[in-house]
């Protein structure tokens, strides 16, 4: 059974700019390749686990902190207006992961606009890997 969180944390799937922070028990990259939307980045536990309810006390401690350090990142890096945080796993991506959504400038108010924009079939706001890496790279710098 292949799991893509699984298969970015070994590495086997290398997301645009790579690697933006990693600790004990968490991973941050951009979303993998066709990506939807620049800066939007994915944050998942380096063990495979299912559901946000079974994380370890380790885990779930140290999530708050890395959460807020990403969404600060983000938002300054890419001068976002907002950044939308979820975690929305199941078939076919069980690995928990947390979704970090820049709304950047021109993009529609309201987290259910921006969502169901982004993975319409348009997808508006699709971009180069070349676009993503640099807005990894952006967010690497602004990581503090
Ligand atoms: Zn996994």
């Amino acid at each position: 059974v292949t799991c893509l969180g699984c298969d970015v944390i070994a590495g086997r799937v290398r997301p645009p700019g790579g690697v933006i922070h990693e600790d004990e028990h968490w991973l941050l990259a951009h979303s993998v390749s066709p990506v939807l939307l620049r800066g939007w980045l994915v944050l998942v536990p380096k063990r495979h686990v299912e559901d946000v309810g079974a994380l370890t006390p380790q885990e779930a401690a140290t999530l708050g902190p890395v959460t807020t350090t990403a969404a600060a990142a983000l938002q300054a890096a890419l001068a976002a207006e907002r950044i939308y945080v979820c975690s929305l796993g199941g078939e076919p991506h069980l690995h928990v992961h947390f979704h970090f959504i820049p709304r950047l400038s021109g993009m529609p108010r309201g987290a259910w606009r921006v969502l169901a924009t982004m993975w319409s079939e348009e997808r508006p706001w699709a971009c180069a890997d070349e676009e993503a890496e640099t807005a990894a790279e952006a967010v690497r710098q602004a990581w503090r």
